[in-house]
């Protein structure tokens, strides 16, 4: 195909994060240097889209960027709250204005811990944010709809996962998959197939609390192999030939 020890895909990564202010460039040459062939990185509010199309020019071909409401919002831990449609009515003009540029529509979801959802309003206003960007993904024929998911470091049951495997999504495995048992039990039970690369940097490292990077990819690969009882070449070649299927732009995108 091609693709043959052409990189490794990070599918996951938020590298608008203030905690790559100070060095960015240089944790990008890192990743580099790890063998990553691109970095997909996501949003989680309207106030970072300006900063990561900025970031995806001045690295073209090799940092890809998504958009997104994340349903949980707030600059800093102390300020997290629920997301609403008003976030969501902030953001979408934005999305629309890049819609070519972008790999997919991330990162959104649902979070329904008591702390940020407490109402069945909030759950509500949640579920609406996520259909509406559901149907947005859709109609801008991006990743995250229907038929294209990437379920990023999942944390649920196995049985659940499985039924994921069945509809055809993809799952992403971050480096802290060597510190849980539960992510490696995971792993064993998905096949090959479904599975992606994610570092979801800064968060997710192989050692808690220390900032996580892309150059880490390598250990989730590694990770990945050991349990599968596999070579680490046959799961980098299986994971960019899967973020090539999950993500159809990303051919395309890539320094060619
Ligand atoms: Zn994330």
């Amino acid at each position: 195909m091609g693709t043959v020890g052409a990189g490794l895909v990070d599918c996951h990564c938020h590298l608008s994060a203030p905690d790559f202010d100070h060095d960015l460039d240089d944790v990008l040459e890192k990743a580099k240097k790890a063998n990553v062939m691109a970095l997909v990185v996501v949003a989680e509010h309207s106030g970072e889209f300006e900063k990561i199309m900025q970031l995806s020019e001045r690295y073209r071909g090799f940092v890809l960027p998504c958009l997104g409401v994340h349903p949980v919002q707030g600059l800093s831990p102390q300020d997290q709250r629920s997301v609403t449609l008003k976030d969501l009515d902030v953001a979408l003009p934005i999305i629309e204005n890049y819609k070519d540029r972008l790999l997919a529509i991330g990162e959104v979801g649902l979070d329904f811990s008591p702390r940020f959802a407490g109402t069945d309003e909030q759950k509500e206003e949640q579920r609406q944010v996520l259909i509406r960007q559901v149907q947005l993904a859709k109609r801008l024929n991006l990743p995250l709809g229907a038929d294209k998911v990437l379920l990023h470091a999942f944390d649920g049951r196995p049985s659940v996962a499985m039924e994921g495997v069945k509809a055809g999504y993809f799952f992403s495995v971050p480096p802290s998959v060597v510190r849980s048992g539960q992510k490696q039990k995971l792993v064993r039970q998905l096949p090959l197939t479904s599975i992606c690369l994610e570092t979801d940097s800064p968060v997710l490292g192989p050692e808690k609390q220390v900032r996580n990077e892309p150059q880490n990819i390598a250990i989730s690969a590694e990770c990945i192999a050991q349990v599968k009882g596999i070579s680490v070449e046959e799961v980098m070649e299986a994971t960019t030939q899967n973020a090539l299927k999950l993500f159809p732009k990303l051919q395309h995108l890539l320094h060619k």
